[in-house]
This record gives C-alpha cells, structure tokens and sequence, in this order.
C-alpha cells in the first residue's frame, strides 16, 4: 500500500520525469444552459387538431399524424386509433387508386416511381409513395431509402412521400402502412404508390392493401423469373418490362411477349381483367401512357362491376383479422406475467427439458389466469 503511495507521488513531484501536469479543463459535453430550459418534447396534438390539419392537407400534421401510428406506445396508438377511425370514415367514399408496385433490386422501381409519378400528378391528381421495406437496415433497392433519386417527386407539392416504417415483424410493419393510406386518402392523395422489394413475403402484404398490382420486370434476366415466384406473377394485373430503351427495345419486346403469354397460362381472375404485359422506359417515358391507360381501364372495369369494392370490403376483413392477430400478440408479449416467465421457459426448451408445445401452452395458460 505504502509503495503505491510512493508511485503515485512521482507524478506530483517537479523533478520526476513521470510528473504530469494538470490538463485544461474541458467544457462540459452537454450545453449547461439548457438543463433550465424546459424539455421540448413534441406534445401530443388532440384527436381534432389532427384532424383539421389532415383534412385541410397539411403535411406536417399528416406526417406527424403517421408517427402516432407507427408509434408502439399504448398512449399514441389510441390517439392514433381514432385518427385512423375518422380517416376512413371520411374517404370512405373516395375511389382512390392503391397501386403496388414491386421488382427485384435493380429492375428501377425509383426511377419508375419517379417518372410516372411525374405523369400522374401532371393529370391532377394528388400522389402518396409508400412503401413496405421487410428488411430492418433499408435494403439498397429499395426507392424509399434512397430518395435522392426521387428528385421531380420530392419536390412536387402534389406528392408526399414517406418511407416504411421502420424494422418490426413484417405484420406489423405492413398494418402501418396500411393505416397510413387511410390517412394519406383523408389528406386528399387519390392515387397511392406501396411499394416493395421483390424479395420475400412482402408483395403478398402488400397485394393485400393495393386494388392494382404491378410487377415490373427486366429483359433478358433469364428464365428464372429473377426470383420472382410464380405466385406473384399470378397476383400481378400488369407486367412491365423496363429500361426499353436504346439496344434494350428489341429484348424487351421479346420478354413482353413471353410474359404476355405465360400470363395467358393463368386461370381468369375473378375482377374480369385480363392481365397483360408491356414494356416501358423511365428514360425516354415511353411506355408510361400505355400504363396510364391500362390503370385507367381496370379501375373503370373494376368500379362498373362491383370488384372494387368487393376487394376492398374482403381486405378489410383480412385486416381485421391481422389487427387481432398482431394486438393479441403485443398483449401478451408485453404482459407482466409473460416478460417474466417467458426467459425460464425459453431457456428450459433451449437445454431439452421441456417441447415447445408443452411451454406455449402453460403459457398460454398462464397468461390466461
Ligand atoms: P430499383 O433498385 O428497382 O429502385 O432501381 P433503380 O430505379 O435504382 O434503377 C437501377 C438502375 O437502372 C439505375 O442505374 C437506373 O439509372 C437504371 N434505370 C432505371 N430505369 C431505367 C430505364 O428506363 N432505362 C434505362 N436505360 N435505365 C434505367
């Protein structure tokens, strides 16, 4: 004890060669002036303030509106419940046009987006771009981490853009958006965008939300379908193959006619609609009208023969059945008895001493009780 004292007196003394002289003082890291400013934590506007701002298409108040709704706090997400109630009821007889849109990486969804937002708004109507990103860091593909190469969109006051909601199980993730397009159609946006990577269980989430589906796809990828699966081919009510452009135009046309006819392979769909193939270029535009066209036939279609509102009425059923779902979920992985019991019954399944089904009933059970 005494020899350490020794060892440490060298650093006082003048003459050691281990003296070591008082530092500066460092200013503190934290501004000291504001520890008697008070906190500005955003308040929470009410049901109505909100409202009146989402009605009279104000973008602040609706995004701020959307973070209630992506908010996991019980206290946010019963204000945003009723915010999402009263948007609904308010479009409710709104004939908006929800359009999903999905590709692989690659294929140039943002670029699309970009240039045929363009071409919707210069119709005068009012565009949402929204997305479902399945993967927690956003995916590279994906247009809505990257919105620089949105610049038109991002600067036209007729869109509003907003990324996904951030990582979560993709249930959940997709319920938000879902919720934000009943906002976004109380705000006034008539045409929205939800768009996808190709990748995953995304595209059916968002099939589920959109009454238009378009699959974008490139020329010359190989038969592979680039990993597009059937499944979604099949759910698709237009396929357009992009980058049609300069010695892309020939390649393209082939790969439309082969999507075209795979199509055909495909039993009828229940709208009427035939689903079709064309190509397009974000380049030179073309392309776009015939898209603007296709759009426009299937929502005349689909309005005249009741489908429209027929989809519309079974997503609504489906998504009741996945708020249960996902609610049912929350509570009882956020309850007190589960977060306690849940890491005992983990690590017991872990070392074999219990089967899982044995430990999810007990809980269950035990949740129940
Ligand atoms: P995403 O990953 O699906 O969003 O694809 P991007 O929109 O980022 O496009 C990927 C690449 O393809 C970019 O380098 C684009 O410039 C290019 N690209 C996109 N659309 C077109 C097009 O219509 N014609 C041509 N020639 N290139 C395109």
């Amino acid at each position: 004890m005494e020899k350490q004292g020794d060892f440490f007196d060298d650093y006082k003394n003048d003459d050691s060669a281990l003296k070591v002289n008082d530092g500066i003082k460092q200013p503190p890291v934290i501004n000291p002036y504001l520890a008697d400013r008070p906190l500005r934590r955003p308040r929470i506007k009410s049901v109505d303030e909100y409202m009146a701002g989402i009605e009279a298409g104000d973008t602040t108040i609706l995004s701020q509106a959307i973070t209630l709704v992506e908010s996991l706090s019980p206290e946010h997400r019963k204000v945003a419940g009723e915010i999402i109630a009263r948007c609904q009821r308010l479009a409710a007889d709104r004939k908006t046009m929800r359009i999903g849109i999905t590709g692989v990486p690659g294929v140039g969804k943002s670029t699309f987006i970009e240039a045929f937002g363009s071409h919707i708004t210069a119709r005068g109507h009012k565009l949402a771009v929204l997305a479902i990103d399945p993967s927690s860091e956003r995916t590279k593909g994906s247009i809505l981490g990257d919105k620089t190469r949105m610049e038109t969109l991002v600067r036209d006051p007729k869109v509003f853009i907003r990324p996904s909601p951030s990582a979560g199980s993709l249930g959940g993730v997709a319920r938000r958006t879902r919720e934000t397009i009943l906002l976004c159609e109380a705000a006034g946006y008539d045409v929205l965008f939800i768009e996808t990577v190709g990748v995953g269980q995304s595209e059916t989430a968002v099939h589920s939300m959109s009454d238009f589906f378009l699959l974008l796809m490139l020329s010359g990828a190989g038969d592979e379908l680039q990993g597009i699966k059937r499944g979604i081919m099949e759910m698709s009510d237009l396929i357009a193959i992009t980058k049609a452009d300069g010695n892309n135009v020939e390649k393209a046309k082939v790969a439309r006619s082969l999507y075209a006819s795979a199509l055909h392979l495909f039993p009828p769909t229940e709208s009427g609609w035939v689903p079709t193939a064309v190509t397009s270029s974000a380049v030179t535009k073309e392309g776009l009208d015939d898209i603007m066209k296709k759009l426009e036939e299937y929502f005349e279609l689909v309005t005249g023969n009741g489908f429209y509102l027929k989809r519309r009425r079974e997503q609504a059923r489906y998504w009741m059945y996945e708020s249960i779902n996902e609610s049912l979920k929350d509570m009882f992985y956020e309850s007190e008895t589960i977060g306690r019991l849940l890491p005992d019954y983990e690590q017991a399944v872990l070392e074999g001493k219990l089967d899982s089904f044995a430990a999810a009933e007990e809980l269950i059970e035990k949740y129940n009780s």
